[in-house]
């Protein structure tokens, strides 16, 4: 079998610096979503339950004993 190298599209020039500094602009990492909590406002992660209240769906889940 014959090695076949120029069968892949190969870029006419290098990618300078600036190029490719100029297209990396557009790579974000986007926010973490966050939700506030229907009971007692805080703002916590979604799908999640509350770690203030210790509820989920508006129900108790969790028992969070109050450090006076
Ligand atoms: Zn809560």
């Amino acid at each position: 079998m014959k090695l076949d190298i120029q069968r892949f599209a190969v870029p006419f020039r290098k990618t300078s610096k600036t190029r490719k500094r100029m297209r990396r602009t557009h790579y974000k990492i986007s926010e973490a979503g966050t939700t506030k909590c229907p009971k007692c406002g805080s703002v916590i992660k979604p799908h999640r339950v509350c770690p203030e209240c210790g509820t989920y769906k508006n129900k108790e889940v969790k028992k969070i004993e109050e450090t006076a």
